[in-house]
């Protein structure tokens, strides 16, 4: 496939390809445009001719832009779907219902096209003030492999409702159904130049594009360390900046909860997708009166999930998105093992047999009794691997729950109000469910503290952080 700019498919100005893989085989799906600075820069230069026009469109008609491809998208998610569980593996019912996702995003945006509004402030004999909201101009979007097409909702959405243009990056591993939902946009109306899509490794296009003078916001979604490094290359320029980055949301059950709906709730918190989601449940805290048993139910539910190719109907979780991927959880477990820092309770090894030998395959595992500050609860395990710890009261589950660098989110289960006011109060995250985990609709804000990030996307925060403020004063 073809990279996007200026509304037309286009190579690479070097003419150079790079392949995309399938997890769950190791055959070559496709290959898309090893992209360079060039492209960037003519994928920028694209964006802010097209700026003017698209910037004076009422919102209404943006809006009406973004729902026309929300249906686009909807009545192609068997097919983008599909696209998606090949290039990066997930369950095709998790790729379908992220595809869902992506035009839910849209959608909403489109339904709050009439809300962007400023203010007047009225200052006596001093005059009157007006402030509206104008869009930054152009932008850049860099998004990951593990949720590609979520997060391009959650990007694009917001972006191009406030009237900005966009140049987006996708992962190197995830980039085939991402442009084809960028052809899907510009199908539904969105005009040459206001979103571009160019591929390519984020040392070269991912970097240009931080670093492009032009560029007024970058909006990041990925790994800490690349976070630090966006953060360094833009020190000299007053871009703004929304990173959203790694978590290791902790999981309280205490001994009230509904241990059913927990065991669900810590199964799909910490599997789906293989684990490989920002919020995913990564730290189980179980209340010591009801851990013997809650352990019990998790390990048979855990023991029965099937591993496999995620286009195969009976498949809960599929394979590691990428080679390197599988490499760093297989190490992070056996480092644990050798250290002897838990019990492993099951799972902890790829898996054997033919179907398995040419996919990014990792059991999933659970790991009870980790001590605290060893590197299973200090480290985010992006995988199919959950530590299992207990506590004695919530004094002590809130300290657990704190002790980390990361904060994005973290769930709490209970029946007990006074127990939901403490966590949410005391526990340092973006977001604090209870009884559920993971669930993020569009009209949420969502985002971290600490070394999670900085910024929110989505709900109408995400729309503001793509505008900024402008003030008529008139002294009459
Ligand atoms: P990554 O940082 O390696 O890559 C993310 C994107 O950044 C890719 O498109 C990549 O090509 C690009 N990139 C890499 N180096 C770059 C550079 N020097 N300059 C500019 N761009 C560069 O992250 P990943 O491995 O793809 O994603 C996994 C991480 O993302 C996990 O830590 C996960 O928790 C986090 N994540 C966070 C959220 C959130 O919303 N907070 C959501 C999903 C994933």
């Amino acid at each position: 496939m073809h990279m996007l700019i200026d509304g037309k498919e286009v190579a690479a100005a070097n003419e150079t390809w790079m392949d995309v893989i399938n997890p769950a085989t190791s055959e070559v799906l496709g290959h898309v445009p090893a992209g360079t600075k060039t492209d960037v820069d003519a994928a920028v230069e694209s964006a802010e001719a097209a700026f003017g026009t698209w910037s004076k469109k009422t919102t209404r008609e943006r809006g009406l832009i973004l729902y026309h491809a929300a249906e686009l998208v909807r009545q192609n998610h068997q097919a983008l779907g599909r696209q998606l569980t090949l290039e990066q593996g997930k369950p095709i019912r998790e790729a379908i219902d992220e595809v869902r996702g992506c035009a839910n995003i849209l959608e909403y945006y489109a339904s709050i096209a009439g809300k962007p509004a400023g203010e007047a402030i009225q200052l006596g004999n001093a005059g009157d003030c007006m402030v509206t909201r104008e869009p930054l101009g152009v932008c850049g979007a860099i998004i990951p492999w593990n949720m590609p097409v979520l997060i391009m909702g959650w990007k694009v959405g917001p972006a191009l409702l406030a009237g900005n243009t966009l140049v987006l990056k996708p992962a190197s591993r995830t980039p085939l159904t991402t442009l084809k939902i960028a052809a899907i946009l510009r199908d539904a109306g969105v005009p040459p130049g206001v979103l571009n899509v160019v591929t390519g490794a984020g040392e070269t296009v991912g970097a240009a594009l931080v670093k492009h003078p032009s560029v007024q916001k970058i909006s990041f979604t990925g790994d800490c360390a690349t976070g630090h490094q966006i953060r360094e290359m833009t020190a000299h320029q007053n871009k703004e900046i929304t990173l959203e980055l790694g978590g290791s949301d902790p999981m309280i059950v205490m001994a009230d909860a509904d241990i059913d709906r927990a065991v669900e709730g810590a199964i799909r918190g910490r599997f789906y997708n293989a684990g490989q989601v920002c919020t995913a449940v990564k730290r189980l805290y179980l209340h010591e009166k009801i851990a013997p048993a809650f352990t019990k139910k998790l390990k048979a539910r855990t023991e029965a999930l099937h591993v496999g190719d995620g286009l195969l109907p009976a498949t809960d979780i599929g394979p590691m998105t990428g080679k390197d991927q599988l490499a760093r959880i297989a190490a992070q477990v056996e480092e644990a093992r050798e250290r002897e820092e838990g019990t492993i309770l099951c799972g902890g090894c790829t898996l054997p047999g033919k179907e398995y030998e040419r996919g990014f395959f990792y059991q999933p595992t659970l790991v009870a009794d980790v001590a605290p500050g060893t590197s299973l609860v200090t480290n985010e395990i992006f995988g199919p691997v959950l530590p299992v710890m207990t506590f004695p009261d919530l004094d002590a589950a809130i300290g657990d729950a704190n002790r980390t660098r990361y904060g994005l989110g973290a769930s709490v289960w209970t029946k007990d109000i006074g127990t939901v006011k403490r966590v949410y109060r005391e526990v340092r995250a973006g977001i604090i469910w209870v009884n559920r985990h993971l669930a993020l609709p569009p009209e949420i804000p969502f985002g971290g503290v600490n070394e999670s990030g900085i910024g929110r996307e989505n709900g109408y925060n995400a729309l503001e952080s793509y505008s900024r403020t402008k003030t008529l004063y008139l002294g009459w």
